[in-house]
């Protein structure tokens, strides 16, 4: 259908719709049914069965279920029992991967979720009433209201528009709005980019406001119909994922040359070679780190679960580790460190205040309702909060207001201009023009102001609107002469108080090494006093305006930035500035915004935050976090979220790490000794992929640090094995290797009767490197003493614990589990050499957190 070549009254006819009430719900809901819902297919995910192989595809654990399979047949050529070892490795690589599955599951699970949090809405009208819908509920003959910032919803014909402008790169190309209107057809053969009466979906709302009827969703719209070209992007890797998949390749190159090693001096020692090479590739799946990354994966995406919940959804994974490092947080004043609720207190003109109740204050108010784009119905005003606060208090209601002086004309509000006009039809063909806005500005535009009156206010923290208007006979074109040589009526000052959750939170930025910024477009007094009284504007700080910052060129910006706390008068261009003065210093910065010009400072931020009640679709889309309540307050929660998933990943690879070099080192020191070897393929297999998986999951979800917000943010680039971490891996890791090492030795030199079958020996270095490990996870949880931080704070580690020491048990001391994994019943004198070994990796650690925190304490 050429929806461009009809009328709007022929596309509302053909589209079954009513210009003004809409379509009922009944009908909403039934096209629903029929057309489905307004989506773009998602590629088909792949099936369980395919993911769940999809588990088995690292190389090494192919080179190991191909050995596993050739050992099966020679040993079931041989007639020998061995082959139940390969069943085993099958078991065991399978359970691995099944807890693998379930993880990723849950991951992916968590990310979808996230998705639907944040994915667009669209406002309607249906049964005549305006409705606040998920976009995918959008069906053929809605009525669809647009508005500054909206992204299209869906492919509509415009039946009314103010001003409108779209933004349709995505389809033309053409990267400047073009204009849109609703009273032209086109031909049937226009070009896309010329249909100045159709908007298409995955546009946005550049400028202006208006409405359109739906005619066509989902597939059946333009982008539904080349959704080919849009190509499944993956999710971007953080720098942390990137940086571990490198040090796991490098360490996992180490691993491998260790195994070869290993496996050529077996081959020496005459070791069959199958068996051999069973176990350097046991040892290298259970050595080289190549789950690092996943792991990095699952922290992650639980974080960002719990972050959701505490009202921040991340939409870009990176942010999360951005997250940790901020160093800056500039925020909007209105409505993020303010509640956004307005309510007029005074009014003022040139000569001072005045009452509400007089001729004069009903003069001011009444002139700035008329100006107004707020809709009342009822009892109830919907629309911007500085334009609901006036007409609340405006004496006339502002629907007869706009029947008796009807609005011809309006040169909208916008954050660069800080003003609104509009124009009105008078009796007699005269028109009166009717400005409002941010006095300092208005004023130039009039005959003449009242800069004293608005000084005193702004200085007590009010927001100042001025109001001017102006009578005449004839209308000019240009909107520049319509605003020109105003008469100054009154201001208008009204209070937002700040957020109560506000000053606590800035108060703990400062204590966390972050530095607070206010940016706004209100007066420099107003914003200076509420910074005061929030404890942004300290000290030597100060205040500086857009129109200073003009004068200031980039290279001065950056010299002075850590002068001003307080941006106030600024235009959404300055915040792009702003970011970039910060980051030239090594600062990590987020950033907030709401409006569709607040876009490029989001993206150049580090981290950009849109604000989910008050923001637009553009800056939503252009943003890393949404902050769901629009509060200062959950940008610095983010930030602990943020830090606190780092620690955890920082925790979960450590302990990996460890215990690997731990089990390398076992095996690698029994060969050099030339010694049998310590540990058999399926104990190696066993204490990696079962034991160990489950303390490392629980070390992801550790509850957050309560100290965490009393430290310096994260360095962006720091290495993730700076401060010590590499040195305690490397120590650590010796340590849990010669310790099964050590009951290795004892129990082949004083238990074992064939000290070349040495079943009991290896049995208690099998039982001393899995309970060390246990044991070992409880130290990662704080770098202090366990015993401050609690034992038990984490319940889901003590589980993973029991569940371990119980696993390992089973394999030791219940009969047929004990035949396959080649243990031995351990006697009571045996067991408790195993648990005083496996204790001392505990102790040790706290002996060295003990020193490191006093050392610590002597330098403070
Ligand atoms: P922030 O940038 O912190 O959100 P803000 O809301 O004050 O602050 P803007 O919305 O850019 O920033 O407003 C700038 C100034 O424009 C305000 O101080 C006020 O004087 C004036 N103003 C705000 N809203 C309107 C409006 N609807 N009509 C006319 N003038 C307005």
């Amino acid at each position: 259908m050429e929806w461009q070549s009809l009328t709007k009254e022929d596309c509302a006819k053909k589209l079954g719709t009513n210009m003004k009430t809409g379509l009922s719900s009944g009908q909403a809901a039934e096209r629903l049914k029929k057309y489905g819902r307004n989506e773009l297919q998602q590629p088909k995910r792949r099936s369980l069965l395919l993911r769940f192989l999809a588990q088995f595809s690292d190389f090494m654990v192919i080179v190991l279920l191909i050995a596993a399979g050739i050992s099966f047949i020679t040993s079931f050529l041989e007639h020998n029992n061995d082959y139940i070892d390969s069943i085993i490795i099958l078991f065991i690589v399978t359970m691995n991967a099944i807890i693998g599955l379930v993880q990723e599951s849950r991951a992916e699970k968590a990310i979808e979720a996230l998705k639907k949090l944040s994915s667009p809405h669209a406002h309607v009208i249906r049964g005549g009433e305006e409705q606040r819908i998920s976009a995918s509920e959008l069906v053929p003959g809605d009525l669809v209201i647009l508005r500054e910032g909206d992204l299209v919803p869906a492919d509509l014909r415009l039946i009314e528009a103010v001003n409108l402008k779209a933004e349709e790169s995505a389809l033309t190309g053409e990267s400047l709005p073009s204009e849109k209107r609703a009273d032209c057809i086109c031909a049937a053969d226009t070009p896309l980019g010329d249909r100045y009466n159709l908007l298409y979906s995955t546009s946005s709302i550049a400028a202006g406001h208006g409405k359109g009827i739906v005619t066509a969703t989902g597939m059946d719209t333009h982008v539904g119909k080349i959704a080919h070209m849009i190509t499944n992007q993956s999710a971007p890797q953080t720098p942390l994922q990137k940086k571990l998949a490198q040090t796991g390749h490098w360490l996992g190159s180490g691993a491998l040359v260790i195994c070869l090693i290993i496996f050529i001096m077996g081959l020496f020692q005459h070791i069959p070679p199958i068996e051999m090479f069973l176990i350097s590739i046991s040892l290298a799946v259970a050595a080289i780190p190549e789950g690092l990354p996943a792991v990095v994966t699952i922290v992650l995406a639980i974080g960002v679960r719990r972050m959701a919940a505490n009202r921040g959804i991340v939409r870009r994974m990176p942010a999360v580790e951005a997250l940790g490092s901020a160093s800056v947080i500039c925020s909007d004043k209105t409505g993020t460190l303010t509640q956004n609720r307005m309510s007029v207190v005074e009014l003022r003109d040139a000569s001072g205040p005045v009452e509400i109740q007089t001729e004069k204050g009903r003069q001011i108010l009444d002139l700035a309702s008329l100006c107004c784009n707020c809709t009342v119905s009822g009892k109830t005003i919907h629309g911007d909060p500085t334009e609901v606060a006036i007409v609340a208090v405006a004496p006339t209601e502002k629907n007869r207001l706009d029947a008796q002086f009807p609005r011809i004309r309006e040169i909208p509000f916008s954050s660069e201009r800080k003003m609104m006009t509009t124009v009105h039809r008078l009796s007699g063909g005269r028109f009166r023009i009717i400005a409002k806005g941010a006095p300092d500005i208005l004023f130039t535009h009039c005959t003449s102001g009242a800069a004293r009156q608005n000084e005193e206010m702004a200085s007590r923290a009010l927001r100042v609107i001025g109001v001017a208007y102006r009578d005449v006979d004839v209308l000019p074109e240009k909107p520049e002469e319509i605003e020109q040589n105003l008469i100054f009526c009154g201001l208008i000052g009204m209070i937002d108080p700040p957020r109560p959750q506000v000053k606590s939170a800035v108060e703990l930025c400062k204590k966390a090494g972050i530095l607070p910024v206010m940016i706004t477009g209100d007066h420099a007094a107003t914003a200076a006093a509420i910074a005061k009284q929030l404890g942004i504007l300290e000290g030597k700080k100060r205040v500086i305006t857009g129109s200073a910052l003009d004068a200031l060129s980039q290279k001065e910006l950056e010299k002075n930035i850590y002068d001003y706390t307080v941006f106030a008068r600024v235009s959404p261009e300055h915040k792009v500035r702003i970011v970039k003065a910060f980051q030239a210093h090594g600062e990590v910065v987020a950033m907030t915004g709401d409006g569709v010009n607040d876009a490029p400072a989001l993206r150049a931020a580090d981290i950009g935050c849109a604000m989910g009640i008050s923001g637009t679709d553009v800056a939503k889309a252009a943003s890393d976090v949404i902050l769901t309540d629009d509060n200062f307050a959950t940008i610095v929660a983010a930030v602990r979220e943020g830090r606190g998933i780092y620690e955890n990943i920082k925790k979960t690879v450590h302990f990996l790490l460890s215990c690997n070099i731990g089990e390398i080192l076992t095996v690698f020191v029994g060969f050099l000794l030339r010694l049998p070897t310590p540990l058999l393929a399926i104990q190696l297999l066993w204490v990696n992929l079962v034991t160990d998986s489950l303390p490392a999951l629980a070390l992801g979800v550790e509850p957050i640090d309560k100290n965490i917000m009393n430290r310096k943010p994260l360095k962006p680039n720091e290495s993730i094995f700076s401060g010590g971490m590499g040195y305690n891996i490397i120590v650590e890791g010796c340590l849990i290797g010669t310790l099964s090492l050590l009951a290795y030795s004892i129990g082949r030199i004083y238990f074992d009767l064939d000290p070349s079958a040495p079943v009991i020996g290896r049995t208690m270095a099998f039982a001393v490197l899995s309970l060390s490990q246990v044991v070992h996870t409880f130290n990662m949880r704080s770098t202090r003493s366990i015993f401050e931080a609690g034992i038990f704070a984490n319940p889901k580690l003590v589980l993973a614990a029991i569940a371990c020491v119980a696993l390992q048990l089973a394999v030791i001391v219940i009969k047929p589990l004990s035949v396959i994994f080649k243990t031995s019943m351990l006697t009571g004198y045996q067991w408790l050499i195993v648990a005083s070994l496996s204790f001392i990796p505990l102790a040790v650690v706290e002996i060295e957190k003990a020193i490191t925190f006093r050392n610590s304490n002597h330098r403070l």
